[in-house]
């Protein structure tokens, strides 16, 4: 497993983001290429490459997360209409190997993504 994530590179500080919230188990951080109006990525510390990856060990970390995104999205104003997308695996789009997730909101989101 890589220690060398571009997302473990921001959890390190060692690359600048635009942090939203951070506790012991995960990071939230505005997304450098935003597809919508709010385009955060929640992250865990712990860095598993892809979902499909996690343990039944991650569950409690995994719900945490989904907690968070549904959190910022809410602080944000959009708590009625939001999207929260994981990407697993290059067939999906996922670029970053170490698991986020995705929370976009503040324009129509479209059904089904591409
Ligand atoms: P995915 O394609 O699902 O792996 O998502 C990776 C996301 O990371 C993309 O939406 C990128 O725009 C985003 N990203 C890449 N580099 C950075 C960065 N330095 N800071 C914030 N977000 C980034």
């Amino acid at each position: 497993m890589s220690e060398n994530t571009l997302f473990q590179k921001i959890i390190a500080r060692e690359i600048p983001a635009a942090i939203l919230y951070e506790d012991e188990s995960c990071i939230a951080f505005t997304d450098i290429n935003p597809q919508a109006p709010l385009h955060a990525l929640v992250v865990p510390i712990k860095p598993i490459p892809k979902i499909i990856d996690a343990t039944a060990a991650d569950e409690p970390l995994l719900g945490h997360l989904m907690a968070v995104a549904a959190q910022i999205a809410r602080e944000a104003g959009y708590g009625d209409g939001f999207r929260l997308v994981i990407n697993n695996g290059a067939d999906a789009g996922q670029t970053v190997f170490h698991v986020h997730i995705h929370v976009l909101a503040g324009r129509l989101l479209q059904w089904p993504p591409g």
